[in-house]
């Protein structure tokens, strides 16, 4: 069994775009991000200075919005409207889930489809689906750059993702599927769960609930993909997948933390320097 270290292939992209960014530089182009962050949700501050710290380390400029929880819809989209039409920007994101009386997708359909580098608007998201597009979703485009990494082929594959949400579970399958894996997606509709990931080959889980795949869900060397970031009854961050009991079983596995995670901000800083290069016409 193999561990996979999201750690470590996320360290060489971001080595990969500063080295970029620096030639970036030398043309008088330095990327900028703009995060949005309402409320003050302590996972969500995490994520977000997380991703600050990852534009320091590439040569990103990057510009934090700390909103309090009682920001209106409009002041909201009228920043996003700000952010738009500013030139150092070349990427805004803001952090779901927003504060109850927002709407996460007015928000989303407002960000200019050349600065979404979440790839989560409509436009962007239709074009992942025919295969024609800028972005991808930073977590399932990270996940597919681990498994690049390792030399893990999709072709020809069982893949079987459980969870089906708008930003993980669903463009995972697509990602999957434009590699030729025949895939599968489990929600929490689907009968006989169990049965079915047992087939998988490659079994992604994104479900949002702590040690849920069990080792008598997974196949004898099946790749194991942990998307999931719980908490355990200790209050100790924890995945989707029960790693203790099922890493025996596997081929390649990846754990949390230090898998899936690092590499979700690493294809956030790819999908900021594109955004840079497109909109000053560099391909
Ligand atoms: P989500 O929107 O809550 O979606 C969860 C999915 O799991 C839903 O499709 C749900 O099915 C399915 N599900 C729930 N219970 C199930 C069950 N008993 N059997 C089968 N399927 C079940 O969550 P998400 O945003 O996709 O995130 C999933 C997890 O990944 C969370 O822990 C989140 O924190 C984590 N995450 C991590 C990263 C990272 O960078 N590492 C990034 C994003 C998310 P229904 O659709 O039928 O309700």
């Amino acid at each position: 069994m193999i561990i996979i270290d999201g750690k470590k292939v996320s360290a060489q992209v971001k080595e990969q775009v500063a080295e970029e960014t620096k030639a970036l530089k030398a043309k008088g182009i330095v990327p900028g991000l703009a995060v949005i962050l309402v409320g003050d949700d302590p996972a969500s501050r995490v994520y977000v200075n997380n991703k600050k710290k990852a534009c320091e380390l590439v040569g990103f400029r990057s510009v934090e919005y700390s909103l309090p929880a009682t920001t209106t819809q409009q002041e909201l989209l009228d920043l996003v409207e700000e952010l738009n039409n500013r030139q150092d920007i070349n990427g805004i994101l803001c952090q779901l889930p927003l504060p109850k009386g927002l709407d996460d997708n007015a928000v989303i359909e407002a960000i200019s489809p050349l600065k979404d580098v979440d790839a989560f608007h409509k436009q962007n998201v239709g074009r992942i689906m025919i295969g024609d597009y800028d972005f991808l979703p930073c977590t399932p485009a990270g996940i597919m750059e681990m498994l690049r990494a390792y030399d893990i082929s999709v072709d020809g594959k069982k893949c079987v993702v459980i969870g089906r949400s708008n930003i993980v579970g669903k463009p995972m399958g697509m990602l999957l599927l434009h590699e030729n894996g025949t895939v599968t997606i489990c929600h929490s509709h689907t009968k006989n769960l169990s049965e079915i990931t047992r087939e998988a080959d490659i079994l992604v889980a994104a479900i949002g609930k702590a040690k849920f795949v069990i080792a008598d869900m997974v196949g004898e060397g099946a790749v194991v993909i942990d998307v999931g970031m719980n908490r355990d009854e200790k209050g100790k961050l924890c995945g989707d997948v029960d790693f203790e009991s099922v890493k025996d079983k596997c081929s390649y596995i990846t754990p949390v933390p230090g898998g899936v995670g690092p590499m979700t901000i690493a294809i956030l800083m790819k999908n900021t320097l594109k955004a840079a290069k497109l909109q000053n016409g560099i391909q």
